[in-house]
């Protein structure tokens, strides 16, 4: 029988420690989308672990299977089904196998999950990932459980990690979102922002340090609003800056980043203290999303064209050397030729070093997804991506041609994937350089650009 239960507790609680139960078991975790659920599935992986489990290569040798789903594209929600039904077919030969499905989708459609893969054992939602251990004991045990609870229960950094890199890790700053961009799910399946004690922040990045790690990454759905909901000395206000420095001024970490900024609330002490502290690597992720004022009106973004462009001289001008990424979603609906036309204008003259590059796609509980009248042809809004993509190619492989000849230090992590005679790493500003040799993960060195793509860049040692 499965059997649904709502926890409504709104503490956030320490994970259980207990005795490893399933040494010897192995694991599989696939992760569809953001950032966020890449760190959620190191999480349940450092949770597996702790249990005594170790990772199996695939689905067919593990003995459990982690889904950890989401619904920001319909692509992510269509793999994710097509996913389980292949999964079927392995448990089908296996009934032993343990398949839990976990992250955005279970949390916003736990019921439609249980209905189409009812032979899943547990389906849980983002807010409860310290319980994966415990559902798991009970679908053991008494049968499927769906166990989905609206409030946070603990904070994902608070939980055991396996990293996917050693040298380099994710830190949870925030969860949840205030905001209300109208094609976006995040709010309704990751709750409001809830913010993490500066103080517990800093003492994971040094914890994180003393066992090795050189970069960190602080991850908030908004961090420039990081500390609005804390009330520190009697105050509730932003602390972005602050932390920034903070963490800047433990010892061994080399690189600090950060995603994502929020162009409306993107302010000038944030600009300042990247540029202050030499930990934080000059690059900013800072999503356009339309250049044009009336969709970015309709996607309830907060700013318009002449703000954004703003902000972005501001953080150009106090930032020496920053590389600055997008996101961008094409075919919103009703946009026009003429909106369209906009933001080409607007990626033509802001020069983005990269963007990633949407397609609309409408997610089921949003208020864009009803806007069907004025849903952009299928037809239109892939000749404007084709445009689009051409155009910041372009300016990609111009942006980076500026590199040629430059010595810059670079962090390895390792070999690359389709050459292991052939380093991938990473400069300050986020850009991949592929490096001849082996060259350990989690080390620095210097090179000197040879070539640039529009995607990467070659160089060698110096
Ligand atoms: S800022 Fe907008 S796009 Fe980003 S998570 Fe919040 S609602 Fe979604």
């Amino acid at each position: 029988m499965t059997q649904t239960v709502l926890l409504p507790n709104p503490i956030l609680r320490e994970p259980a420690r207990r005795v490893p139960t399933r040494v010897g078991r192995r694991y599989f975790i696939r992760t569809f989308g953001c950032q966020m659920n890449e760190h959620d599935s190191e999480r349940i992986a450092g949770l597996f672990e702790m249990d005594g489990m170790t990772p199996a290569g695939g689905f067919e040798s593990a003995d459990v299977v982690y889904i950890n789903t989401c619904t920001i594209r319909e692509n992510a929600d269509n793999r994710m089904y097509g996913n389980l039904g292949q999964l079927k077919a392995v448990k089908d030969l296996n009934p032993a196998m343990m398949l839990v499905v976990g992250g955005c989708a279970a949390q916003k459609d736990r019921d439609m999950v249980r209905e189409r893969a009812p032979w899943v054992d547990v389906v849980m939602g983002t807010h409860n990932l310290d319980r994966v251990l415990d559902l798991m004991d009970h679908a053991e045990n008494w049968g499927p459980i769906t166990e989905v609870v609206d409030e946070l229960q603990a904070m994902p950094s608070s939980l055991p990690v396996k990293r996917e890199l050693e040298h380099s890790a994710w830190v949870t700053i925030q969860v949840g979102c205030n905001n209300t961009c109208t094609f976006c799910i995040v709010p309704s399946v990751r709750g409001v922002e809830v913010s993490r004690r500066p103080g517990d922040i800093v003492r994971e990045v040094e914890r994180l340090a003393a066992d090795g790690v050189v970069e960190v990454t602080l991850l908030g759905q908004n961090v420039d609003t990081y500390g609005r909901d804390l009330a520190l000395n009697g105050k509730r206000r932003p602390i972005f800056a602050e932390l920034l420095r903070r963490v800047g001024e433990v010892d061994g970490i080399r690189r600090v980043r950060f995603t994502s900024p929020h162009p409306n609330d993107f302010r000038e002490d944030v600009a300042h203290a990247m540029a202050d502290t030499d930990e934080v690597c000059e690059h900013l992720h800072f999503p356009l999303q339309s250049g044009s004022d009336r969709i970015l009106r309709a996607m309830h973004r907060g700013y318009n064209r002449k703000k954004y462009t703003e902000r972005l001289a501001m953080a150009r001008e106090i930032i020496p050397g920053l590389a600055v990424s997008t996101d961008i979603i094409v075919g919103f609906p009703g946009e026009t030729d003429g909106d369209f036309a906009i933001t080409l204008e607007m990626v033509e003259e802001a020069r983005f070093d990269s963007a990633f590059m949407f397609i609309f796609s409408p997610r089921p509980g949003t208020s864009a997804a009803n806007l069907t009248e004025q849903f952009v042809p299928e037809e239109t809004i892939k000749e404007r991506f084709a445009r689009l993509s051409e155009m910041q190619n372009r300016i990609s492989g111009e942006r980076n041609a500026e590199m040629v000849g430059r010595k810059v230090e670079v962090l390895s992590e390792g070999p690359s994937r389709k050459d292991t005679q052939v380093a991938t790493t990473r400069t300050r500003t986020g850009k991949v350089v592929h490096v001849a040799g082996t060259h350990r993960a989690g080390s620095f060195l210097t090179v000197e650009v040879g070539t640039a793509h529009p995607h990467h860049l070659v160089g060698s040692p110096v």
